[in-house]
């Protein structure tokens, strides 16, 4: 079988090796590669008996044509090469027969088609199908000559022309049978333009080949092989030289022919460039002109160069008003310093770019949210590099974004604030308090909830319940300030954050306007409601650090008011809330004391310390509350200084004390010379007419203005030195006399004491107190005493309660004391019976004597 049954095995190495080749080409290879095995077998055959000697000269022939067909000589400017090796092939052929020749061919063709062809198959038949074509020629040929020699046609130019006709011959066989196989693989007939077309002038080579061979065996008959051997290799030396030279030649024409390109190209390239450039130009001037998008190109402090159109529309100005402007100054002020100084790093070449959202003020007066992109820009042509800017409208997707906050963090009935939005707020004034100190920026937040809203809830519907709490918000929020907060936590509840306080009692006062105000009858569905709301308040001086802590005290309060009796509020700190309710009932009730004449004075006498004679008295205030008892100057002073009824009360006490006093000097002549103390504050210092206010109390009473002593604490005095100076001047010119009280206690320097127009120093209880012997207080005592006695000042010694004491200041020289042990602060009765008892004033103090006392007094 010729074509065997394709197995698995062939069919694959078929499709593998031969994918290209069809039935018919398949049948023509396989047929093509048996007889170039039959005539290489055969011309090996008919070799075979041949001696050595021409078995070598066969080698050598045959390794020559195939060593040329290595170097083939191929002709500049065309595809064709000179095969130098048929000459050696003609010349086997003459020489030695067809055999000879048939293996030199096919060993040429083998080379040749390794060097050509990458594909097996190829490589394969090229070397059969020559040696096929050169048998057929051989043999024809050596048939021919044979017939011309029997006819004695058998010289040189007949050889020359019967080997050119054969070599000739084979050129067309050995064409015709290699591009049969492409014809056949498409199916097609064989041409003749095959042969003459692109081999032809391959023909007319083979032919000068074999003539070149004639003449090589010619010059072999005549001299023999040795010459033959000799032009051998300077034929193979000329084909090289060829070889080479082409190459060469081939070689300069490829680089000459590759610079030339590479020059015109890089002209094309220039001038393409120019082109692109002009067109990006046009294009990008184009662009910026009709972009949707706002742009301009701005010098690096941010004046407008260029701007397009859409930039113009978007803020509202005509290109001109835009290029006499800096593109900070479209932008509403607060956004500024951002863009300042983002321009500022780009111009410094710390970044190429930035993005920022910004406001611009539209000469409408609205602001426009604007996506701002600007960069470094170079453009095409120009001299210096600027900043391009683009600027794309975000008005629409900001009030979407603003609407969806508004949402996440507003409740929708109320429209207040939310939880979240609350606790958002209060976590930056808690954090806000931790870093600075709470004295920096008090707050204080409540806790609202209401008494009675389920009720109104259940029997009046929701919807009622709905409307209910939107006109609560309306209340609460009337009554803050702008910078406080109300927010709606949720059901009936609400917080509110009360921010800047400048006092906790604000807060509480806050929280009761607010349980006014919600008091009041409400009118929803068409129905008046009266319900009432408790109130949890916390302060921020409990030092919290989390917003959760704050509510929970807030919350925890609450209950605590809803648990006392609902309506009314309470503090978280139980201290904090009996001090602070306390001081503000004390308060309100401090301003009616006056007019109720719940307010009193009580005296304590002075005595002279050696004599043991009464001096005078000191009046203290007293408040005979209706409740409470007897409260204490210590506890409601402050209040009373706080909320401005300090005026009224000097004014009571002064006017009081001094009539007091002239009543005393007129119940006996001896009582003449008693004096009265009578203590002032830092408010009637402040006071403009508090000298008119004394002389007032002076006339009013008939009291002469040396028996009157104003008693100010050293601490206020210092405080106000400068603006006191004056008032003290004028209230020595009127003759009243002026002491320093609780001396040793402030910083008063002893440049001012010699200047100041102080009569009495008073030296403060806390000395006194720790006299001992030899002890610190001691000896500030003793330098007080001295320092009075040096300056010509009168020293009076408070607080004396013992009677050790009342000997270590009797001994110090120290003139004038008050103290328990003297006599306690009287009453004007109890004050007018010892008086009227002992109409010597040097008589034994009526109360709080002691057997070391009188015995010193007397
Ligand atoms: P102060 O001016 O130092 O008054 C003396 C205070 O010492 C009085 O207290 C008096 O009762 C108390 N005292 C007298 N002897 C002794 C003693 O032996 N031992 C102790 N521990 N205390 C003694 P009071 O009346 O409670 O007054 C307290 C302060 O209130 C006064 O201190 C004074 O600064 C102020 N004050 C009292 N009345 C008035 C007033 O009418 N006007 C003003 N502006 N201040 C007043
Ligand atoms: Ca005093
Ligand atoms: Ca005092």
């Amino acid at each position: 079988m010729l074509t065997p049954r394709p197995q698995p095995l062939a069919a694959r190495m078929h499709a593998s090796l031969m994918p290209d080749y069809n039935r018919k080409s398949t049948v023509y290879w396989w047929t093509m590669v048996a007889l170039g095995v039959l005539a290489t077998g055969h011309s090996i055959h008919l070799l075979w008996a041949q001696p050595a000697s021409v078995w070598l000269q066969v080698v050598v022939g045959m390794s020559i044509a195939m060593l040329a067909g290595i170097f083939p000589v191929r002709i500049p400017d065309s595809k064709n090469s000179f095969a130098a090796g048929e000459i050696f092939i003609f010349l086997l052929l003459l020489m030695h027969g067809p055999a000879a020749a048939t293996l030199a061919a096919a060993g040429e063709a083998a080379v040749g088609s390794y060097r050509t062809s990458k594909r097996w198959t190829s490589r394969i038949v090229s070397p059969a199908m020559a040696a096929v074509a050169m048998l057929i020629t051989g043999l024809s040929m050596q048939a021919t000559m044979d017939w011309l020699a029997l006819r004695k046609f058998d010289n040189a130019g007949l050889l020359v022309v019967t080997s050119m006709v054969f070599a000739v011959a084979y050129f067309v066989i050995n064409t015709v049978l290699v591009t049969t196989v492409p014809r056949l693989k498409r199916n097609e007939r064989l041409q003749l333009s095959d042969i003459f077309g692109m081999f032809g002038w391959v023909g007319i080579a083979y032919a000068g080949s074999a003539t070149v061979a004639v003449l090589l065996y010619l010059t072999f008959l005549q001299s023999g092989i040795g010459v033959l051997m000799a032009m051998v290799p300077l034929l193979a030396m000329l084909l090289a030289t060829l070889h080479y030279f082409f190459r060469q030649q081939e070689a300069a024409e490829a680089v000459r022919r590759a610079s030339s390109e590479a020059g015109e190209r890089e002209r094309e390239l220039a001038a393409r460039h120019v082109r692109e450039l002009e067109a990006s130009e046009r294009r990008f001037h184009s662009a910026f002109t009709h972009a949707s998008i706002g742009m301009a190109l701005l010098s690096f402090d941010g004046g407008i160069l260029q701007a397009n159109p859409a930039l113009s529309s978007l803020v509202g100005r005509s290109g001109d008003e835009l290029l006499q402007q800096r593109f900070q100054d479209l932008v509403l002020a607060e956004d500024r310093p951002g863009l300042e100084e983002q321009l500022g790093l780009v111009s410094g070449h710390e970044f190429e770019g930035f993005a920022l959202e910004l406001r611009f003020s539209h000469s409408s007066g609205e602001p426009v949210w604007v996506a701002t992109h600007c960069s470094f820009f170079s453009e095409p042509g120009a001299s210096s590099p600027c900043l391009i800017l683009q600027v794309q409208d975000i008005t629409a997707r900001r009030k979407a974004e603003e609407g969806l906050h508004h949402l996440a963090f507003h409740d929708s009935l109320t429209g207040l604030p939310n939880r979240r939005r609350f606790h958002e707020i209060l976590s930056q004034v808690v954090q806000h308090v931790n870093e600075h100190g709470d004295a920096a920026d008090p707050y204080a937040v409540m806790f609202l909830d209401f008494d009675r809203f389920k009720l109104i809830n259940d029997s009046l519907g929701h919807n009622a319940g709905d409307e209910f709490l939107v006109q609560v918000s309306h209340r609460i929020r009337e009554r803050l300030r702008p910078h406080d907060v109300v927010a709606r936590l949720g059901g009936d509840e609400f917080a509110v954050l009360v921010r800047h306080l400048d006092h906790e009692r604000s807060a509480v006062q806050l929280a009761e306007r607010l349980m006014d105000a919600l008091r009041q009858p409400f009118h929803v569905a068409g129905t008046e409601l009266m319900t009432s709301a408790s109130i949890g308040i916390t302060f921020s001086a409990l030092g919290y650090t989390t917003p959760e802590d704050v509510l929970r005290d807030a919350d925890t309060a609450m209950y605590k008011a809803k648990g006392a009796g609902k309506a009314r509020y309470a503090l978280f700190d139980a201290s904090l809330h009996t001090e602070v309710a306390q001081r503000l009932r004390l308060e309100g009730e401090l301003r009616h004391a006056i007019d109720k004449g719940q307010l009193s004075v009580v005296y304590q006498p002075l005595y002279e310390l050696v004599s043991g004679r009464l001096h005078g008295f000191e009046a203290l205030v007293r408040w005979r509350h209706p409740s409470d008892g007897t409260i204490s100057p210590a506890a409601f002073l402050p209040i009373a200084e706080e909320s401005g009824l300090m005026v009224r009360l000097t004014d009571f006490v002064m006017h009081c004390a001094c009539r007091q006093l002239r009543e005393w000097q007129d119940m006996d002549p001896r009582h003449a010379a008693l004096t009265m103390n009578v203590n002032v504050s830092g408010h009637d210092l402040a006071h403009p007419a508090f000298v008119a206010r004394v002389t007032r109390a002076l006339v009013e009473a008939g009291l002469k203005p040396h028996h009157l002593c104003i008693e100010l604490t050293e601490n206020i005095l210092m405080a106000r030195l400068e603006a006191a100076l004056p008032l003290l001047d004028e209230l020595r010119l009127l003759g009243v006399a002026l002491a320093i009280d609780d001396f040793g206690t402030g910083y008063s320097s002893l440049s001012h004491l010699s200047s100041l127009p102080i009569d009495c120093l008073k030296i403060d209880r806390s000395f006194v107190a720790h006299l001992e012997v030899g002890s610190k207080e001691a000896a500030v005592v003793r330098s007080i005493v001295l320092l009075g006695q040096s300056l010509g000042k009168v020293v009076v010694a408070e607080g004396i309660e013992t009677a050790s004491q009342l000997e270590q200041l009797g001994a110090m020289g120290c003139p004038l004391g008050q103290g328990f042990h003297l006599a306690v602060p009287m009453s004007p009765q109890d004050v007018s019976s010892l008086l009227g008892r002992s109409l010597q004033i040097s008589g034994l103090p009526p109360v709080a004597s002691t057997a070391h006392a009188s015995e010193l007094l007397h």
